[in-house]
């Protein structure tokens, strides 16, 4: 049997997990939502996909413009097993009142807050607290790409304390209203950055500290990270731990990889849709210890890691997999992660 999913809030991240969704044998799209008629409107049509709106009282507009629909969110909340919330920052939490009374249960974005949702996740290192649950919320793009490589370097050498700098993408390609364009912006100015705290929802008791700033690029974020480990490791025995971790590839800027613009590249020449990167490049030549504590340096796709994840979380909530291992190959397959 296949689970009927609806993405409320069709934007960059929820198109994604559209599309990831409708890749899965065990899963099936039966609506999305959008609050304007325009191209994303349309071309979510001709992919198959019923539209909802989430403004009724838009419905002219979209009539106007010749874009069919099926009805309101509400109504596609009917059609549901689940709901992935992908609307901006602070309306899913919002949205949380309306799949209560209906229901229903809700997947929310990192962009929520955890106290919000009341429960977070991540597919390596808390699957198993969300089986069964009603709401959870998958982590950030930069704090699913913390847990993607913290985890196995934890699991593998213990660690003690991490620090991290992380450089964040000014705005997502299509924003042309964000910035800076000609800056570099501590953000936020205050020291530890929210991304620690982040970081213990999904990996309860990690002891870290982050800074972060935001540079004027759209393409990828950048973490520079620095681990005190508990156990003396060899960094080969690091590498291999990362090369055989899902989800995670190195890449060697020796290669022609050496920056964020050339990995995106990377993903073009893979051929994958919209150049989506869902795994984790870490730079080979980066990885090293230097008395006692490893350093390293890799990249997020802002826009894509985090999606398979959101696939995982539907199958843990509706309880299709208890076992991680299992549900992060099936998503994995389906959208032809390396
Ligand atoms: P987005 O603005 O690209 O997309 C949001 C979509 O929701 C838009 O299509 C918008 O029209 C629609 N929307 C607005 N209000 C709505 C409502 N009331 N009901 C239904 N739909 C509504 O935003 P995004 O970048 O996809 O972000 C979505 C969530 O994912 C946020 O929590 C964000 O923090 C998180 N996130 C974003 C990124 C990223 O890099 N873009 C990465 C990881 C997580």
């Amino acid at each position: 049997k296949m689970v009927s999913v609806a993405i409320n809030g069709y934007g960059t991240i929820g198109k994604r997990v559209a599309d990831a969704v409708a890749a899965q044998k065990d899963m099936k799209i039966v609506g999305v939502s959008k609050t304007k008629p325009d191209f994303e409107a349309r071309m979510a049509l001709k992919k198959g996909y019923d539209l909802y709106i989430s403004i009724p009282e838009r419905e002219k507009l979209f009539q106007e413009a010749g874009i069919e629909i099926s009805g309101t969110v509400e109504d596609m909340i009917e059609e549901a097993d689940i709901i992935v919330d992908a609307t901006p920052e602070g309306i899913g939490a919002k949205n949380l009142k309306m799949y209560r009374e209906k229901g229903v249960k809700a997947i929310f974005q990192g962009g929520e807050k955890h106290e919000d949702i009341g429960l977070s996740f991540n597919s390596f290192t808390n699957y198993e607290d969300s089986l069964g649950a009603d709401y959870t919320r998958v982590v950030s793009c930069n704090t699913t790409g913390l847990c993607r490589t913290l985890k196995p370097i934890d699991d593998l050498a213990g660690i003690k304390k991490v620090r991290a700098v992380m450089v964040r993408r000014a705005a997502d390609p299509p924003q042309v209203k964000k910035g800076p364009v000609n800056a570099i912006v501590p953000n936020p100015p205050t020291v530890p950055s929210h991304h620690g705290p982040d970081l213990r929802t999904v990996m309860y008791g990690i002891n870290i500290n982050t800074v972060a700033l935001l540079v004027p690029t759209t393409l990828m974020h950048q973490h520079n990270i620095m681990v005190e480990l508990e156990d003396p490791v060899d960094i080969e025995e690091i590498k291999e731990e990362l090369d055989k971790t899902s989800r995670v590839m190195l890449v060697k800027a020796g290669e022609g990889l050496a920056s964020t613009a050339e990995i995106m590249e990377y993903a073009r020449e893979l051929g994958r849709p919209r150049n989506d990167l869902y795994e984790i490049p870490v730079w080979e030549e980066s990885l090293n210890i230097v008395d006692g504590e490893l350093y390293y340096m890799q990249a997020v796709h802002q826009e894509a890691d985090a999606v398979p994840e959101s696939v995982d979380a539907i199958r843990a909530l509706l309880e299709l997999e208890e076992d991680n291992k299992r549900s992060i190959e099936k998503t994995n397959k389906a959208m032809g992660i390396l």
